[in-house]
């Protein structure tokens, strides 16, 4: 921003050296009346003006530097007066400024300000730091009103403390709308953080020859006429500003007004602006320290649901539970859950249809994994014209649920009370006085605005998000594990059903026939393999017509199937038992010879004997063939020289052992 006829405050003199600080090119009109020296009559060299060492001193401190690490006092001549030296680089020039010194009352002030920094150091609120730092500068410097404005996401101010004269009116709480702030005004607040006028209305000076150059950096540069004539409105004369700059930006603005001229010497001006940076630098910490709390709050409103002693809980569920928790941090009056089409909602929040209708178009404008918001449905394009008029307010969290469905959390806050936004552009009308400016109604009054969604809101909407993320993907997980879980259950009863019914005799429920056949080939090969010998016994029971006809039918199944547990439960582990049809059964003995198997069948004989069964009064016996594995053997061949040798068993007068023709017991 070059100025090219630049005008001056008159409280200091501006010099404009070349680069090597070795010529003035230029001199502030009134050097002569601060100085003592008449910029008009002969050039001057920097050394007649500042000395010789002074002059080798900034030449040293600049060599490489923007400007001088701290201002230089010195004396000039015979003359007691004392001045103080700043100076800074711009382009191929350097600029001095040199304002008068006052000695007396220094040590007091840095003592002053040792105190008020170690106070600093020890607050623990926000309001008190404010409080503390207007008082302070207030008594430092003697305005008469000095005040903190605070900046909200939205770039509107707000004020939020003040140290005043008794006669001033009170704007703390007031709001200045953003369009008092434009972004180049931001931007300089945050390079040059401190802003001195003396006197707005005071004549100023101009360069002496009117050189191109840029005093943007500069102290002494005139305020510019919107500025005089705004300051004209707000009835100020003297001022000061200080721009709070923490490290995530432009925090505020300390300012301060005063309804005549005031002069603030550049040392306390020095003070006031360490004073500030400390105070900022304190704010900034109390807010990390807070908003750690605060992320920390919301990250366990959830860490609940993730860790749930009742297992995951639904969507639904989970809304139901934590809506309000969640209202509660984000300071919101409804909350919904947009999932799969579905919508789930507590508290006050647009229609479920209207839901859907915002998240449609949120999945096209808005296809980041950020979070949307506004506090203006109504003006927003996305939202205007959807039927939110109760919720002005809305922050929207995108679920990525997979790499193709995205969810929404999304909370409703209600527009804010009706809270006037001073809007200060420059009109014709003078106004006598802040006061009289901020009593007559010129401000806009801001209408359908929720409350900003501030930076950590955001942040921690943005975690709460992936973590619900987390809650519902394990809940949709484990609904689909229990759902396939049952599939397995019935899958395994239907098999088991199958195989019962393959495989078992249902009356007896030991093995059915074919299941006794596929043994009896497993056998086989077996044994033709490795030589396994084994045996096979076929019983039948003896007159079991003459049972059932005797003692009715029903009895005789409840007989076959006595027999068979008794028979079961005298097996070894490696015998195998079926009933082969009827009132037939086969026992496939492995590794047994004919000796063993006959041995076998002998038992058998006499413990089915003991068989009782209530009504039945007479004995079962049974007769049974027995028959060792021969290696020509099939299946076939195998059960018929066993039914031979039971045919055998039943001519000889039933209730007896038989062993095939042929082999030996
Ligand atoms: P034998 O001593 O010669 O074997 O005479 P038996 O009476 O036992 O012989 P038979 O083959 O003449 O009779 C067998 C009877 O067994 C005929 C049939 O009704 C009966 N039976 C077959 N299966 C069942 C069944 O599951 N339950 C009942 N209660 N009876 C059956
Ligand atoms: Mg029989
Ligand atoms: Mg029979």
């Amino acid at each position: 921003m070059s100025q090219h006829h630049p005008l001056l405050q008159s409280f200091g003199v501006l010099l404009v050296l070349d680069a090597d600080s070795r010529r003035i090119q230029a001199a502030s009109t009134n050097l002569d009346r601060l100085v003592g020296h008449d910029a008009s009559s002969s050039p001057l060299t920097p050394e007649q003006l500042l000395g010789k060492r002074l002059v080798q001193q900034v030449r040293r401190e600049l060599q490489g530097q923007a400007r001088l690490a701290a201002p230089l006092v010195f004396r000039r001549g015979a003359n007691t007066s004392r001045f103080q030296l700043r100076a800074f680089r711009s382009g191929e020039q350097v600029i001095m400024e040199i304002e008068p010194f006052q000695v007396s009352g220094q040590h007091r002030l840095l003592g002053a300000l040792q105190e008020h920094l170690s106070r600093l150091a020890e607050m623990t609120h926000q309001e008190e730091v404010l409080a503390f730092l207007v008082t302070t500068v207030r008594k430092l410097t003697g305005f008469a009103h000095v005040g903190v404005c605070q900046f909200d996401p939205d770039w509107h101010g707000h004020i939020v403390a003040e140290a005043k004269a008794d006669d001033e009116f009170s704007v703390v709480g007031q709001r200045l709308a953003a369009c008092n702030f434009s972004a180049a005004l931001r931007r300089a607040y945050v390079r040059h953080p401190v802003r001195y006028i003396q006197d707005a209305q005071a004549p100023l000076e101009r360069l002496m020859p009117d050189l191109p150059v840029d005093l943007c950096a500069s102290v002494l540069r005139a305020p510019t006429p919107e500025r005089q004539r705004y300051l004209e409105r707000l009835g100020v004369r003297g001022m000061l500003n200080v721009s709070m700059v923490c490290e995530a930006g432009l925090w505020g603005v300390m300012f301060c007004h005063a309804t005549a001229a005031h002069e603030v010497a550049a040392s306390v001006r020095d003070a006031v602006h360490i004073l500030v940076q400390v105070a900022t630098k304190r704010l900034s910490l109390l807010r990390a320290r807070h908003e750690a709390r605060y992320l920390k709050r919301v990250q366990d409103s959830l860490g609940s649901v993730v860790s749930a002693t009742h297992g995951p809980r639904s969507p639904e569920q989970l809304l139901h539970d934590k809506a309000p928790i969640w209202m509660d941090l984000f300071r919101a009056r409804g909350v919904a859950l947009w999932l799969g089409g579905v919508v789930y909602q507590a508290g006050r929040a647009p229609t479920p249809e209207v839901i859907r209708q915002f998240v449609m178009r949120l999945h096209k404008a808005h296809p980041h994994n950020g979070p949307w918001c506004t506090r203006n449905t109504a003006r927003h394009p996305l939202t205007s014209s959807l039927a939110m008029s109760e919720q002005a307010g809305v922050l929207a969290v995108p679920l990525p649920m997979n790499s193709t469905q995205r969810a929404w959390l999304l909370l409703f806050r209600p527009a804010q009370d009706e809270a006037p936004y001073w809007s200060m552009r420059p009109v014709k009308a003078a106004m006598p006085s802040l006061s009289v400016m901020l009593g007559r109604s010129r401000y806009e009054k801001v209408v359908g605005c929720s409350e900003a969604w501030q930076r950590v809101e955001r942040l921690a909407a943005m975690n709460l998000g992936n973590d619900l993320t987390l809650a519902i993907s394990s809940y949709e997980i484990s609904m689909l594990n229990m759902h396939l879980e049952r599939e397995r259950k019935a899958l395994a009863a239907a098999n088991q059903r199958l195989e019962q019914l393959a495989h078992f005799d249902p009356l007896t429920q030991i093995w059915n026939r074919y299941r006794i056949e596929q043994a009896i080939d497993n056998e086989l090969v077996a044994a033709k393999r490795y030589g396994a010998e084994f045996a096979l016994l076929m019983f039948d029971v003896d007159h079991f017509k003459a049972i059932n006809d005797t003692y009715g039918h029903s009895l005789g199944d409840e007989v076959l199937v006595a027999l068979a547990r008794q028979v079961e439960g005298s097996l070894r582990g490696c015998d195998y038992f079926g009933r082969w049809g009827g009132e037939e059964f086969v026992i496939l003995a492995s590794h047994s010879d004919i000796q063993a198997a006959a041995g076998l069948a002998e038992r058998l004989r006499e413990l089915l004997m003991t068989l009782r069964l209530p009504g039945l009064e007479q004995p079962v016996t049974v007769s049974i063939g027995v028959v060792a594995w021969q290696a020509e053997d099939s299946c076939k061949t195998l059960i018929a020289r066993a039914d031979a040798a039971m045919y055998q068993a039943k001519r000889k007068g039933r209730n007896r052992v038989e062993v095939a023709a042929g082999e030996v017991a």
